[in-house]
Parts: C-alpha cells; structure tokens; sequence
C-alpha cells in the first residue's frame, strides 16, 4: 500500500468517525473536522488578507480561541457525547467564532461575510429550520446593528446579502427535512421488514399441516401485534389436506385472552369471497369491528396468480389499539409468504397420502404376486399328485390284467384277479370324481342347490346307509340325533357326501370299537359329530388332514387306500354352507369330526321330518 493510499484510508477513517456513533454525533464529528480544515485554511490566509498588525495579531488569536474550543468539543465528544446531543453548545459556538471573526476582518461588509455561510447551513443541516433561522436573525440584527453605528450602509447592498442569508438557510432547513423524512420512512420500513422476517420465520419449520396453521396464525399475531386470531382454511385446501373447512381459533401469546367467537364468524362470512388484489381493501385487510367492541383485520390469503383464496385470516385488535400502519408491500409479502406456506403444507399432504395410496398398491402387488406364485406351486402340487395317484391304480390294473391273459386255467385266481381290477377301477372312478369335484368347488363352477333342509332326515338316511357296512367291519354304530334340530340352509347332496366321507373314514381307520353319528342345536347352529375309536391324529397333523391329498400318519396299513382328497372337499363344502368343520383327537383313543353349521331362523317342519319322527 502507498503512502498516498495510506493517509486517504487514514483520512475516510476520520471523517467517519468513531463506528459506535449515531447519525446525529457523527455529524457533529465532521463539523469537527470540517473546523480543523478552517482553521488550516484562516492560518495563512490572514496574512493574505492584509488586515494591519494589530487586527491580524487579533485574527490569529480568535483563530487560537478556535482551535482550543475545536479541540475541547473533539475530546468532550469522544468522552461524553451526550452533551452535545442537543447540539446547542457548537451552533452558539460557531457563530460567536464566526462573528469575532467577521469583526476582525473588516465587519459584515467585508468577505468575511462568507463565514457566517458556513455557519448558517451546519445549524440547517443538523438541526432544521428553527436554530438555523434564529442563528441568521442575530447575524442579520447584528449587521443592521453594525450599520446603525455608521460603520457600513444599511443599503440594497445589506439587504442583498441577509436576503440571500435567509434563502440559502431555508433551503439547507428544506433539504435535510427532506432527507431526514426519507429517513425515517426507510428507517419504517426496514423495522416492518424485519418485524415480517421474525414473523413469518418460522412457517417453514415444519410441514405438517396444522402446525403450519398455527404458524401462520402466530405470524399474524405478531405482525399485526393481535390479541386473538382466527384461520379458516377454503374448502378446497381443507379437502387436499383431509381436514375439516372449520375456522381455528389462536390466542396470542401474551395477551391472556381467549380467542374470540366473534372472529370465528367473520373468517366463515369472508371465506370464499373472490379475491381482488387491486382493491385497497383486500390489500390492506377489510376493517370490521368485533361484538365485544374491538377492531378486527380480515385478510383473504391468496396467491396473485390465482383468484381463489387458500385460507381466511381474522385478527383481533387489543382493546383500544387501532390496526398498526403497515406499508401495502409488507402486506402483499405478509400474504404471499403465509398462503405459499399453506399451499406447500397442502401439496405436502396430497403428496404424503399419494405416495401412501402407491405404497398400499405396492403391497397389494406384492401380496398378489406370493398368492399367484403359491397358488401356481399348488398346481403344480396338485398335477403332480393327481398324475400319481392315477398311475398307482392303473399301472395295477395293467399288471393283473396282463397276468389274467396268461392265467387261462385257474379259475380261482382268475376270479381274484378280476377282484383287484374291480377294486382298483372304483378307487380310480373315486379319485377322478374327487379331483373333479374339487377342481369345479375352487374354480367356483360347482352348482349349488341350495334350499332349507331337516338335518336330522338327512342324517337318519346316512346312518341307515351306512350302519351295515361299519356292523360288517365288527364295529358298533350309535346315532345320537336330537330330535329339535332345527332347519338349515344346504345342499343336501353335498351335505350327505361330508356325513359319508367323515363316516366312510371314520370307519377306515377304526379296527375296533364304536362309530358314533350325533347332532345337536346350540348358539344358532346345528353341530354334527362323527365320532371314532379309532387310532386317533397326531396333535401336529390336525390340520394338514385337510389339505389336499395329506394323508398321515402309518393309517393305511391294511386299508383300502383312499385319495387324500376327501376332507378338502369337505371343508370346502362346509365353506360354502358358511360353516366350519374341525377335529379334535387323542392319539390312539379317537377321534370326532365337527360339522358346525349355521341354524335358520325358525325350524321348518318339513313332510320327510314328520315321517321319520313317525318311523321312530
Ligand atoms: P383319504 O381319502 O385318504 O381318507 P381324507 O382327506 O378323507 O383322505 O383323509 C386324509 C387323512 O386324514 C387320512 O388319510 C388319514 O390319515 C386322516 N384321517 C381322516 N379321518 C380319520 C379318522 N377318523 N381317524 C384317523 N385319521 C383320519
């Protein structure tokens, strides 16, 4: 840095005087300043005013006087700049130096008049009209005085020269008015701006939406210093953001006040109003006055852009405080910050619930695709034990045939050949109606015939189809039917093909003992139990029996084989009647079957009950 910059930065940093400074003392400070420069300039240029020893000698020590009062006012200020707040003391003092100096010099007649110029427009410029215009009297009476005793002319010349005083003061007075009031006014408006910025700082914190009701609510409270502010979201933004169109009510902290009714009403009365942004009155908020009295601010909160409203805003005046004067551009930011906020938290929550919807929709995709992956492995379960089940029988069938060709001469063994083909065919007959059967109850083709039934009929017709052939086994059969069962809703073939298939099982897998059939009402339904006992299930296969072709445990042995179809057609049926069908069972002492299905109403008496309860 050269030396010349150096001293130009060592010189800005003494005209802006000490950073701590407000507006008024640093004005001071440079007159300060200013002085010092006077007093550089006066020093030689009394010698080139050619004023005669003894007035010169007088010059130089007014100019002393000066730099001591300079130098005191420099060291005072820096130390107590209070005092010189009100400014008095300099402007007295300037015009005492100034007029000891124009005595000096030859009078107010002479270029030392210039002087008083200085003089007279600092005072205008730091304290306006009043002291300035005071300052030019004395100076002009002084002058007037200074021709009274003959000294100069009181002639056009004089009042030239005090015109010319007067008129540059008031307009120095006029500028720094003006500058001052501009001021002021950006002063103003740079407090409301920061006044917005705290206010509304805090709408972005979150995006929920209610909070930011709440924060917008808060916003208007301290921007419009309210005591109580109410906020009706429109009906629209209400919808997107799945809550009520209803008003919230929002005391102002501080006040102590709960919010009032009053409030509530006038957001429902405005909200829908179009908006008109050019209207003063939707600009600056609608005035209205509340029932208890005070003043309330209505605000539309709109974007520019759109004519509909997002939300209504009311706020409620402390008792006694008219609305506070808020620039129109601090308005327009306050509602275009507090409706983009409210738009955001809108856009937020439609986004949240879509990207919900898509997640469910996800799920859903994923949970539709395992039902098809299983339900495709199920098939192919079902394909590769139904092709199995076909081969057994038939590749038996095949075999004995073959030997039946070559057996031409033993009758006997012919006749057991024969005996297994027979056997073997109506187990194949068996499987395929059973595959047939469940494949159309899965694939929902099955007709149903569905109409009120008495069980109890029904049941007594299987007990006497099969109680023959499960004595033949060398078991004993017990039918223990109620005699009040009451109606129900089925399908009466397949409802006789579950009592079979549990009885024809119950019988398979029973070497010694008893068969039981039994039914009962209770608890709006009818129960039908197949009782056994037999060799029982294990407690880990109780449900596995009912999936397709699950057959368990070492049954078989010694058995006529059956399909592992038989319960999954049984449940199913049972299913459909809107029933259920379960086992409960002890492990080599038996088991039950429970049919339980749902009563009707009323029992219908039906022509075939009331033949039965006569056959008994
Ligand atoms: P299956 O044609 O093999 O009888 P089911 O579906 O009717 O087919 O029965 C499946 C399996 O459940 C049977 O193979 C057997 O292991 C078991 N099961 C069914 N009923 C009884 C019962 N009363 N006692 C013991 N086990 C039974």
């Amino acid at each position: 840095m050269s030396t010349y910059q150096r001293l130009l930065a060592a010189g800005i940093r003494l005209w802006q005087g000490p950073p701590a400074f407000p507006r008024s003392l640093q004005l001071e400070w440079r007159f300060v300043i200013v002085r010092w420069l006077g007093i550089g300039i006066m020093t030689p240029g009394l010698l080139l005013a050619h004023l005669g020893s003894g007035r010169t000698v007088a010059g130089y020590a007014v100019l002393l006087l000066a730099a001591v009062y300079n130098a005191v006012v420099q060291v005072v200020l820096l130390r107590r700049p209070a005092i010189f707040a009100s400014g008095y003391i300099t402007v007295i003092g300037d015009a005492l130096l100034n007029i000891a100096m124009i005595n000096i010099g030859g009078g107010f007649d002479s270029p030392f008049y210039y002087l008083l110029f200085t003089a007279t427009i600092s005072a205008a410029m730091r304290y306006g009209y009043g002291p300035s215009l005071a300052t030019v009297t004395i100076f002009v009476a002084l002058d007037g005085v200074e021709g009274r005793l003959g000294r100069h002319a009181l002639d056009g010349i004089y009042v030239f020269r005090s015109g010319f005083l007067f008129i540059t003061v008031v307009l120095a007075g006029y500028l720094s008015e003006q500058a001052r009031r501009a001021e002021a006014a950006l002063q103003e408006r740079l407090r409301q701006a920061d006044l917005l910025n705290r206010s509304t700082a805090l709408l972005g914190a979150s995006l929920e939406f209610e909070r930011v009701l709440h924060a917008v609510a808060a916003a208007a409270c301290r921007l419009f210093d309210g005591a109580s502010v109410a906020l009706r979201p429109a009906a629209n933004l209400a919808e997107r953001a799945g809550i009520e169109a209803a008003a919230i009510e929002h005391p102002c902290p501080g006040t102590g006040e709960a919010a009032r009714a009053g409030l509530v009403a006038l957001c429902d009365r405005y909200a829908g109003a179009a908006y008109r942004p050019r209207e003063a009155r939707d600009r600056l908020g609608a005035r209205e006055r509340l029932p208890s009295g005070e003043q309330a601010l209505v605000f539309n909160l709109a974007l520019p852009t759109r004519p509909t409203a997002l939300a209504t805003l009311a706020v409620g005046l402390p008792a006694g405080r008219p609305a506070p004067a808020l620039d129109p551009d601090i308005l327009d930011s306050f509602v275009e910050r507090t409706t983009l906020a409210l738009e955001n938290a809108g856009l937020y929550r439609t986004l949240a619930s879509r990207t919900d919807d898509l997640q469910r929709a996800y799920s859903d995709l994923a949970i539709a695709h395992q039902e098809l992956l299983s339900v495709d492995e199920m098939k192919t379960n079902f394909l590769a034990n139904v092709s199995h089940e076909l081969r057994t029988p038939l590749s038996s069938i095949r075999s004995f045939s073959e030997l039946l060709l070559s057996y031409d001469d033993d009758v006997s063994v012919q006749q057991e050949f024969l005996g297994i083909i027979n056997q073997e065919s109506e187990r194949l007959t068996r499987l395929v109606n059973d595959v047939l059967d469940i494949t159309k109850i899965e694939a929902g083709q099955l007709h149903w015939d569905m109409q009120a039934l008495d069980v109890a009929t029904l049941l007594h017709d299987s007990a006497r189809t099969y109680a023959p052939l499960i004595q033949e086994q060398g078991l004993t059969f017990r039918r223990e039917i109620a005699d009040d069962l009451p109606a129900i809703c089925a399908d009466r073939d397949r409802l006789q093909q579950v009592i079979a298939n549990l009885l024809v099982n119950a019988m398979k897998f029973t070497p010694a003992g008893t068969v039981r059939l039994a039914a009962r009402a209770g608890g709006g339904e009818v129960r039908i139990a197949v009782s056994d006992t037999g060799i029982g299930i294990a407690p880990q296969d109780r449900e596995r029996i009912f999936e397709k072709f699950q057959q368990v445990g070492e049954t078989l042995t010694g058995k006529p084989k059956g399909t592992g179809l038989g319960l999954a057609i049984c449940r199913d049926i049972v299913a459909h009647h809107g029933g259920r069908l379960w086992v409960e069972s002890r492990l080599g002492a038996g088991s039950t079957f429970i049919v339980a299905l749902p009563a009707l109403p009323v029992a219908i008496p039906t022509a075939e009950a009331a033949l039965i309860s006569a056959e008994r």
